[in-house]
């Protein structure tokens, strides 16, 4: 049994290898045994004793561009064939796994869905609902034992070669797999890059939280403010950094993390943010229909649950910069980062057509219309 399962392992890796993905690994069971309750496998799949993890590396030059405000499609389209194959690959694998024994398997989400009451999943509306909404099985966990990184100073997995700028995708298995070396080395730098590129205030640059124990390892990572704070910046209702000088990629210019803890949480927290800020008569109307989008396409990945079945119009990246900007040579977060402070900041246009306006240290003004979304 022992020979034969370590030839699935080399089948289903290179599975994995061949779909695109930069590093793959297996971890077990006893790993996440200490973890909190979003690394239960069980709460997916009865039984499970492993977890294969795999991760897709986005292009530096698509980065570049996206940092830079230069055009954000290569990131969709990047951000659509990570999501896509990673859950195609799921799939793939699972039944590889089914059809050639007689363990059971299932394919994970990559993002799109969580945990609800009664031990029910839920859709992404949720995270706007919730204090603190976690996935049904946590990849990034999975991915720390299964000896892809560690966790950074973001939560994010952190990889030796490729940072942290990264999609996850995993399958879970009742297969006993021999588990790969946990990693032995910490790659976060404690830069706190991604701190600083988070326009919403949800990280503590201090403060972390109780360690998370994977493997025997404590997994240090920044203190949360409240979810609410990601959940509207990362869709990109607004995104202004504290400054006031560039913009996620969203012409919502309220800044999130100037706004204190206390106004972000409670249970009418979203409406007393949302309503006035981006829904009320006194908003532009072509910025409401800009944030109508965005909350209808909140609405349809909440029905799908998956965003590995998304299809591409409804793919667009405003933020995810604290795991993005995260990429393997601190010289290069750096650049990333520069380029972002001066990106300048998102418009609309009559249209609604998307415009960068930057503003030099010289005082000049320069305004762009990028390239935009076809649908
Ligand atoms: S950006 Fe820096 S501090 Fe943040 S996770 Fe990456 S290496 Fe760690
Ligand atoms: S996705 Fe954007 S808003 Fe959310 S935590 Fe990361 S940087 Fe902040």
């Amino acid at each position: 049994m022992k020979a034969y399962l370590s030839k699935v392992k080399i089948d289903v890796k290179k599975v994995v290898l061949d779909s695109g993905a930069v590093v793959a690994g297996v971890g077990s069971r006893d790993r996440l045994a200490m973890a909190p309750p979003s690394a239960d496998m069980d709460y997916c799949l009865k039984g499970a004793q492993s977890c294969i993890i795999w991760a897709y590396a986005v292009p530096f030059e698509v980065l570049k561009n996206y940092f830079g405000k230069v055009e954000r499609v290569s990131m969709k389209k990047f951000s659509y064939y990570a999501y896509t194959t990673g859950w195609a690959t799921a799939e793939r694998i699972a039944r590889y796994i089914e059809d050639n024994s007689a363990f059971k398997a299932l394919p994970v989400a990559p993002n799109g869905v969580y945990r609800g009451a009664g031990g029910k999943n839920v859709s992404v509306n949720h995270v706007l609902d919730t204090e603190r909404a976690v996935p049904p099985f946590s990849l990034r966990y999975g991915a720390v034992a299964a000896g892809l990184g560690h966790l950074g100073w973001s939560g994010n997995i952190v990889t030796e070669k490729y940072g942290g700028s990264l999609f996850l995708a995993g399958v879970l298995t009742t297969a006993p797999f021999e588990p790969d070396p946990m990693a032995t080395v910490n790659h976060c730098n404690k830069c706190k890059l991604c701190t600083q590129v988070c326009t919403t205030g949800f990280f503590s640059q201090i403060e972390s939280e109780p360690p998370v124990i994977i493997g025997g390892v404590p997994q240090v990572y920044s203190r949360r403010n409240a979810q609410l704070r990601c959940a509207i910046g990362c869709a990109g209702f607004t995104g202004l950094s504290r400054d006031g000088r560039w913009s996620t990629w969203t012409p919502g210019h309220v800044c999130l993390a100037r706004l204190p803890e206390r106004r972000m949480t409670g249970r009418y927290a979203k409406y007393r943010i949302m309503l006035p800020k981006f829904f009320s008569p006194l908003v532009p109307a072509v910025q409401r229909r800009f944030n109508k989008n965005i909350r209808d396409g909140f609405r349809l990945a909440g029905e799908i649950a998956n965003f590995g079945l998304l299809p591409l119009d409804k793919i667009s990246p405003r933020c995810g910069l604290c795991s993005l900007v995260c990429v393997a040579d601190p010289r290069q977060r750096r650049e990333l980062f520069e380029l972002l402070r001066s990106s300048g900041k998102v418009y609309l246009d009559g249209q609604g057509r998307e415009v960068v306006r930057k503003v030099d240290a010289s005082g000049r003004t320069t305004e762009y219309v990028p390239p935009q979304e076809q649908h």
